[in-house]
């Protein structure tokens, strides 16, 4: 693989945009796959296209209690005689004539020779005989046949992370299995001798691991068969060992820690020893220092250390790749425009993701609140928010007033 090592020698920095594009170009989309019940097919990946071989609803039926009969014979001016009933699941076998009509219930099937329904409440029923206190249009009340789905139609295309409503679309087709991708394999791993893992003492100078934890949670919203490798102090022969072991069971191996400057050369000595990795300085913030590269065949992502940068560059960087990987048709993030209530500092240079609260005023105004330290350290700034900020790399400081794009993130992340 061709990956550019070092692109960015200081002050150069690489877009995140190019950095996606880079790796966007060493992934495939997966080609194994397997069926499964569409009890257990819940935001997995759909392998095939699913299409109709029926119609839905399948016949004309009432979308209402009343009656069923025909239109024209208002011209009749008389009462109708009550001939049967179409119940859903129990259709009338018989035929509607001129002068008849045929209790129906909603779902009911449409009797032959019927064209119409009228509701209930506008009719008056007098023992066998029906009055109707008003005339409908013809095809008044009718579900039509395929009205929902027709018949050869796709329902759900092939990419789609199947959603409780696609689970119901293909039920509603009548398939009780589903082709879907295989379970992509990701490997975790944290590095840093500082590191303890909560619940056990914590060292002097030492502070508790949560990198692994996150990262390992939002794989597992996403699907991915994830594997925790632990923590890994920095030491040549220890990285080099768990790289070999995490990278010969998973697809992909995720660590986080050790690739700024200053510790960076380190994993960069057994990395580069075992595989092409590149080391990258994103012009993002934060999460400046990342790799990507390659350890064998394994696809190789390593998060910066700092707990915030971390999130970020996973959920904006790596979390799109896997779901490439895992065959998903990826649309882009959904965002809105709005008007800053405060003044906002930026240095230009790096697109900046700030931790950002949108919520509902008293008066039902939208309201967009910063959180208050924006430090690559601070968890709380994304525990405590629900969306970020997103400004370019050359914007400078706004003022109150000024829009800012605004992307909810709930979805991926979590609170
Ligand atoms: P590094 O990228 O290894 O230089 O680490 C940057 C900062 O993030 C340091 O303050 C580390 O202690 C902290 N850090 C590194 N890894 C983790 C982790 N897995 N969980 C929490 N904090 C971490
Ligand atoms: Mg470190």
């Amino acid at each position: 693989m061709t990956v550019e090592k070092d692109c960015c020698a200081t002050p150069g920095l690489l877009p995140m945009e190019d950095a996606i594009a880079l790796m966007q170009a060493e992934v495939d989309s997966p080609s194994r796959t397997k069926a499964v019940a569409i009890t257990d097919a819940l935001d997995k990946v759909l392998a095939e296209d699913v299409s109709s071989s029926l119609n839905v609803p399948p016949h004309d039926n009432s979308a209402m209690d009343g009656y069923a009969f025909r239109a024209d014979d208002k011209a009749l001016n008389s009462d109708l005689k009550i001939i049967g009933e179409s119940l859903a699941g129990h259709p009338f076998s018989g035929e509607v004539k001129a002068g008849e009509c045929v209790r129906i219930m909603t779902g009911g099937k449409l009797p032959t020779g019927a064209d119409t329904v009228m509701m209930q409440e506008n009719t008056l029923r007098k023992g066998e005989q029906l009055e109707l206190l008003k005339w409908p249009a013809k095809g008044n009340s009718i579900r039509r046949a395929g009205e929902d789905i027709k018949v050869g139609e796709t329902v759900v295309k092939k990419g789609t992370r199947l959603s409780p409503v696609d689970l119901g679309l293909i039920a509603s087709v009548g398939f009780a299995e589903v082709k879907v991708f295989q379970n992509l394999r990701v490997a975790v791993l944290a590095s840093g001798d500082e590191l303890a893992r909560p619940g056990e003492s914590l060292p002097a100078a030492g502070i508790y691991e949560s990198n692994s934890l996150v990262t390992l949670s939002v794989l597992k919203r996403l699907g991915v068969e994830a594997r925790d490798f632990g923590i890994v102090e920095d030491n040549t022969e220890k990285l080099e060992a768990a790289f070999s072991e995490a990278a010969e069971w998973g697809d992909v191996l995720i660590t986080s820690g050790g690739v700024s400057v200053g510790d960076a050369d380190y994993i960069k000595d057994v990395l580069e020893k075992m595989g092409s990795i590149g080391f990258w300085k994103l012009a993002i913030k934060p999460g400046k220092p990342f790799a990507f590269g390659k350890v064998g065949d394994c696809l190789f992502f390593g998060l910066p250390g700092n707990p915030v940068s971390a999130m970020v560059t996973l959920h904006q960087l790596v979390v799109p790749i896997l779901r490439v990987m895992q065959g998903e048709t990826v649309d882009s993030q959904h965002s809105f425009k709005m008007a800053l209530s405060e003044n906002l500092r930026k240095v230009p240079g790096r697109k900046d993701f700030q931790r950002a609260t949108l919520s509902k005023t008293e008066d039902g105004s939208n309201n967009l609140d910063p959180f208050r330290t924006q430090g690559s350290g601070v968890l709380t700034s994304m525990s405590e928010s629900n969306c970020y900020i997103v400004l370019d790399i050359d914007q400078e400081s706004l003022e109150s007033g000024d829009e800012v794009e605004v992307f909810p993130f709930d979805r991926w992340i979590g609170r």
